[in-house]
């Protein structure tokens, strides 16, 4: 048996910590590990409260953002073996037949099946994954900074895949939760001309990461008039580039409000709340609404790589918890006290 942190059931606040069966691999091309490191999302969260807007399965256990080793492999496996540390993409079932799989955007496979979400996750001492989207870490990562490459590449997709962006850009990011803070730093992957965070005054500890994590400005958006304080700078058109890391609609309005004429809003927040305004500004400045979910198998390896060299560093965002503590990493996390939690399964 061994210690997974499970929500068995809808309704606030049903996550508990139980002994579940130790999974073992089934199919030929499965993969079992250890897991060394599990984050705490958002979406965890969400579930905790039970307020997800997405489809869950209940009872499972939570976690999709993880590292370990591997402890046991499927007959067909080839590139691992025993011994090996690894981090696993999201994604535990995938159709492989669809368009999508097919093409190599398995992440908008519509019968995806997410770990922590529909089927057991990553917060638990051991777990079942798949040889096609498993990646070696680096010597010189750790298993706490390879734990976060999920949300790392959330933000890398959207900066990097999903936004038109060059040197010199003025870039605007909303939100210092874990995602902006990644999409802070891939940005700054591109040289921006002037690189603003938005937070609210409890994130106070949050924006001064951004600002370590190479933000020029922190705005406080419950101080100031958002806008207004964004336009003062430059000529005053606004950001070539929004990115709205947050889930709720104003910074949608705000960031239509804001965007430079012909410029671009990468939506990587969701909520599943309606909009509630008109988005005419949008279509008479010509701009660009786009939405980014997700991330795929070479972002891993691309990300993975950045890690190693330094480029993209995760671990000032972070806070480690062993696994009987997963209540206190919860209610932290949520108090904005940090942005992100990560659990030891193995203390
Ligand atoms: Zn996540
Ligand atoms: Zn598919």
């Amino acid at each position: 048996m061994m210690k997974a942190v499970v929500n068995y059931a809808g309704g606030a606040g049903s996550v508990e910590l139980r002994e579940v069966e130790v999974p073992a691999v089934r199919g030929p091309k499965e993969i079992v590990i250890q897991v060394m490191a599990a984050g705490v999302c958002g979406s965890d969260l969400h579930m905790y409260h039970d307020s997800q807007g997405f489809p869950v399965r209940r009872p499972v256990t939570l976690g999709h953002e993880y590292s370990g080793v591997v402890v046991e492999v499927g007959s067909e496996v080839t590139l691992f073996q025993k011994g090996d540390r690894v981090v696993s993409e999201t994604p535990a079932y995938i159709c492989e037949t669809c368009v999508y799989c097919r093409t190599g955007q398995y992440n908008l496979c519509p019968s995806r099946r997410g770990y922590g979400v529909l089927e057991d996750g990553a917060m638990a001492q051991f777990l079942r994954t798949r040889e096609a989207i498993c990646h070696r870490i680096p010597d010189n990562v750790s298993f706490e900074a390879a734990a976060m490459t999920e949300p790392a590449c959330v933000a890398y997709n959207a900066v990097a895949f999903h936004s038109h962006i060059r040197p010199g850009d003025d870039v605007v990011v909303f939100g210092p939760g874990p995602i902006g803070l990644m999409a802070v730093q891939a940005a700054k992957l591109f040289s921006p001309g002037r690189l603003t965070i938005v937070g609210t005054a409890k994130d106070r500890n949050r924006l001064e990461v951004a600002k370590r994590f190479g933000a020029d400005r922190a705005v406080v958006a419950d101080e100031c008039d958002v806008v207004a304080d964004i336009l003062k700078y430059g000529d005053g058109m606004g950001p070539d580039l929004v990115l709205d890391a947050v889930g709720i609609s104003v910074t949608l309005r705000q960031s239509i409000e804001l965007v430079r004429p012909g410029g671009q809003i990468t939506k990587i927040g969701w909520g599943p709340a309606p909009v509630g305004f008109s988005l005419d500004p949008l279509i008479q400045k010509a701009a660009r609404l786009q939405g980014s979910f997700s991330h795929n198998w070479p972002m891993w390896e691309k990300v993975l790589l950045l890690m190693s060299k330094g480029e993209l560093d995760p671990l000032p965002m972070t806070k480690l918890y062993p696994i009987d503590d997963w209540k206190k990493a919860f209610d932290e996390m949520d108090s904005l006290a940090h942005a992100k939690s990560i659990l030891l399964p193995q203390t």
